[in-house]
């Protein structure tokens, strides 16, 4: 469920038209709801308790949608962060998530990033492979210190959908095998520099169907039974994100209560362990919208339409890397029969195209159109192609809105670059 609905025949975030912020704010424009950024993070939480499986540590995957106000909405509920840099460290920081919250995962840690993570306090540090491990603990050692390190599992499972995004098979990049882990736990505990404290996985996004989630977290419990039965601690089970969020028209993923009544029948029995999750799109995606405005209608003689937006793949480029899907609504439809259009933005690249021969209610340049589902790996995958400025972000909450990302000027762009002294 989210919060953009029809209302007086205008779609609305929350109780502020979208027109209005598009008015004040320009477009493209991302706008974002607080109350669904609250309520799944809400639902998804209260699943797990409620299925038995302790307080989770629900560790938001930064990465999903960086927004500081976004993260600070989370952080209010308690939420921690699942975080890929440094950069993402301090933006969670800089939210108010509590160091003990943070969980630093991604397979290409510099030294500096984890000197910097020690220096934070993060609660775990997610190795992904044996070199990372001894720089962890070299790193650690120098700085007089121990790391909290979890290893992060790749467990062979092929986990559907797209294949950029799918990360749990052995011929991914991800973590290592399950025989290694075992290896690299037990080499760690060895390690002045470092603490092991639990085992991780995460094997692919937007996954819609369970079982290979069941599949990979039962060999996640088989995991920690033998690193338990070899008189090895373990504290934390971290079993990652990757549940898939509704797009319209797209198969839809399994409700938080089946995913956590899942994880409870898989892990029955198992006791003395914290769980751990990183969701990302579950949580921000279908509480984002992006807002453009119809440049206009270029009408071909084979009757081919392409209706040409002010938003493009620099914007939005889960389309054009993905062959993504994002139901397109006028933002005050009209009356009339739907015709097919080939939607695309004004960048130099054929790829740049959301959708062909999509069927949309009748348009005319200088309408707004919502791309539905946008608020994870939308603004955050954005960049300046063409020297496009990045569209704003906006956070809705009731009748009230703020701009929680202006759009830079110009001279902002400008303004980062140097001339070299010989020119
Ligand atoms: N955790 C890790 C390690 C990831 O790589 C990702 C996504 O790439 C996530 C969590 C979040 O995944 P999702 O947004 O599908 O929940």
């Amino acid at each position: 469920m989210n919060h953009f609905e029809l209302k007086g025949g205008e779609l609305t975030c929350e109780d502020v038209p979208l027109a209005r912020i598009a008015e004040a704010v320009g477009t493209p424009v991302y706008v974002y709801s607080s109350a669904t950024l609250e309520r799944h993070y809400t639902v998804l939480r209260d699943a797990l308790v409620g299925a038995g499986l302790g307080e989770p540590l629900i560790a938001y995957a930064v990465k999903a949608n960086s927004n500081v106000a976004v993260l600070r909405t989370l952080a209010r509920l308690g939420a921690g962060a699942d975080v890929v840099s440094e950069g993402e460290i301090r933006r969670a920081l800089a939210a108010g998530v509590p160091p003990e919250r943070i969980v630093f995962s991604g397979v290409g840690k510099t030294a500096g990033e984890i000197a910097f993570a020690l220096e934070t306090g993060v609660c775990e540090i997610n190795v992904e492979s044996e070199p990372e491990l001894h720089l962890v603990n070299a790193v650690a050692q120098a700085m007089g210190r121990r790391a909290a390190v979890a290893i992060r599992v790749n467990p062979d499972v092929e986990a559907g959908g797209h294949a950029k995004i799918s990360t749990g098979k052995a011929d991914n990049k991800f973590g290592v095998s399950l025989s290694q882990a075992e290896r690299l736990y037990a080499n760690a505990a060895n390690m002045a520099g470092v603490r092991p404290v639990g085992v991780t996985c995460h094997i692919g996004s937007q996954i819609t169907d369970l079982a290979p989630l069941e599949a990979a977290f039962g060999k996640m419990r088989a995991l920690v039974e033998r690193l338990r039965a070899e008189g090895l601690a373990v504290e934390r089970l971290d079993l990652g994100g990757g549940l898939g969020a509704p797009y319209f028209n797209q198969p839809t993923p399994p409700t938080p209560g089946d995913y956590a009544a899942m994880i409870a029948r898989v892990m029955a029995g198992l006791t003395d362990l914290q769980f751990a999750f990183e969701p990302g799109r579950m949580i921000a995606a279908n509480a984002g919208v992006l807002v453009a405005r119809v440049l206009h209608i270029n009408q071909r003689p084979d009757g081919r339409r392409f209706l040409v937006l002010d938003a493009a793949m620099n914007d939005l480029l889960r389309p054009a890397m993905y062959d993504a899907y994002h139901d397109i609504r006028p933002v005050a439809p009209r009356e009339g029969d739907l015709a097919p259009y080939d939607v695309v933005g004004p960048i130099c690249e054929t790829g740049d195209t959301f959708t062909r021969d999509r069927l949309l209610p009748p348009l005319e340049a200088g309408d707004l159109v919502a791309f539905m589902t946008a608020g994870a790996y939308g603004a955050a995958m954005s960049s300046e192609y063409n020297s496009r400025l990045l569209a704003p972000e906006v956070l809705v909450k009731g009748a009230d809105y703020a701009v929680v990302r202006p759009r830079p000027t110009y001279d902002d762009m400008l303004a980062r670059e140097r001339t070299a002294p010989w020119l």
